[in-house]
């Protein structure tokens, strides 16, 4: 069997819906899973409407919702007939989301959020399942939430393994063609949940595990793992190869083109992974399985944008050693920052996070209690593998380097714009 991620550049609009029937003709559509996300940047929209919510904006609450209603009925009009019933079935969806709105008494903002944003996936999913069917492709689209079952830390759920794995042996036909949206999950008590932005290439990697894939392919809007995001860098190249522990280190450090977690479990049952462009059938893309680190051996440029640098220091001037650090990153982990760099000396102690949640205003508030803190936001960090002199001295040349840490393989280099 093998499983496709469609992720949401490819269906943008109906003719990446199109595609994707284009590509399963190409490639075979029996034995296949498709894991899709949310059409084009829906998933943001979706935020939007919890955001207004929460903050109690009607006029943002209902243009929300109708950027999101619009959104879709223009790609199912593009592709379906006035009288089919997709568009009955679209309003379902909105109406039952619309509903969900409205009855609500909770308060938590992660709670809400997935059972908000979940219907990114519920309709792209639908309207791509309903337009196989259309076509004459028979295919099973299947409530992912019935399937990957996790604990209930919304927007960041972890699987049960063990119960997802059993559900998905006994409830895919791996000889069909199946239809799961990627990025939410299920909790026992009913509710939805969510794997954490991007999740989707983590969802193929579990149900690649769980089948025994033969393989997977993430269709792209690019030639497949570049060295670089070409949305930063001016001049990329294609690499051919990689293996699973390059690619873990590579999306460690940001590289935004597969989620971090989906490698694990593919790598555990040495199912090798594809990267492929949407729009170029003819390439091979990238190859990601055991074997060759690298190929061909280049410098890979990641960047983290919209960094926070914390540096702490103790106001007694005692060391900075477990007791201190160990509280630090007590209070790191409580507001959820993602720490991506750590550098300490003797007295002093530096940290580059992500502020993902927007929380790091209450965390600096309680570290200034019992350390001396400062911060720098906005800060990028740039991390080079492989690099050489000359690659490093790009990224000297793109604003103020402000700290530097190398070792073998990697350099990391935290940059404040001009
Ligand atoms: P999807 O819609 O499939 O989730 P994304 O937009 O999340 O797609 O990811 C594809 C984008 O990832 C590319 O368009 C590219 O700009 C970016 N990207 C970042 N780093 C890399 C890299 N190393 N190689 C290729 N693409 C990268
Ligand atoms: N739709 C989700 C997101 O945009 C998940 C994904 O695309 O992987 O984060
Ligand atoms: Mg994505």
């Amino acid at each position: 069997m093998k499983i496709f991620k469609f992720g949401g550049a490819s269906i943008k609009d109906a003719l990446g819906v199109k595609n994707i029937a284009h590509i399963l003709h190409q490639e075979g559509a029996s034995n296949c899973l498709l894991v899709i996300s949310a059409m084009g940047k829906m998933t943001n929209a979706f935020e939007n409407i919890v955001n207004s919510y929460v903050n109690n904006d009607q006029e943002k609450l209902t243009e929300s919702i109708d950027f999101t209603i619009n959104y879709h009925t223009k790609i199912i009009s593009d592709l379906f007939q006035d009288e089919h019933e997709i568009h009955q079935n679209i309003t379902i969806l909105f109406g039952e989301m619309i509903h969900f709105l409205a009855k609500n008494i909770a308060k938590e903002y992660d709670y809400l959020y997935d059972q908000i944003v979940c219907y990114g996936e519920l309709l792209s999913t639908t309207i791509v399942s309903e337009y196989l069917t259309d076509i004459g492709v028979t295919n099973t689209w299947k409530d992912v939430r019935k399937l990957v079952i996790t604990d209930a830390v919304y927007r960041d759920a972890t699987l049960n393994w063990l119960e997802t794995e059993q559900l998905i042996k006994t409830q895919i036909d791996s000889s069909k063609l199946t239809i799961v949206q990627g990025f939410i999950g299920g909790h026992s008590n009913g509710n939805t949940t969510t794997l954490g932005r991007e999740g989707s290439d983590y969802t193929a990697g579990i149900f690649a595990y769980c089948l025994d894939a033969k393989n997977v392919t993430i269709w792209k809007d690019v030639l497949g793992v570049l060295n670089a995001d070409p949305r930063e860098f001016k001049e990329t190249q294609l690499l051919n190869h990689i293996s699973y522990e390059e690619t873990i280190e590579m999306a460690f450090y940001g590289a935004s083109v597969i989620h971090p977690k989906t490698i694990k479990p593919i790598q555990n049952k040495q199912i090798p992974l594809y990267v492929r462009s949407f729009n170029d059938l003819n390439s091979p893309g990238t190859k990601v399985s055991s074997g060759i680190t690298i190929d061909p051996i280049v410098p890979c440029f990641i960047v983290k944008k919209n960094q926070v640098l914390i540096s702490i220091s103790t106001r007694d001037f005692s060391f900075m050693v477990e007791d201190n650090i160990s509280d630090i990153f007590k209070l790191l982990h409580t507001y959820q920052l993602r720490v991506n760099l750590i550098q300490n000396s003797a007295i002093s102690f530096s940290v580059c996070v992500d502020n993902r949640f927007n929380h790091f205003d209450q965390f600096y508030d309680e570290i200034k209690l019992v350390f001396k803190a400062s911060f720098i936001k906005g800060v990028d960090l740039y991390t080079v593998r492989h690099f050489t002199n000359n690659s490093l001295n790009k990224i000297h040349n793109l604003g103020r380097s402000i700290l530097s840490q190398i070792n073998k393989n990697t350099a990391q280099i935290i940059i404040q714009k001009k």
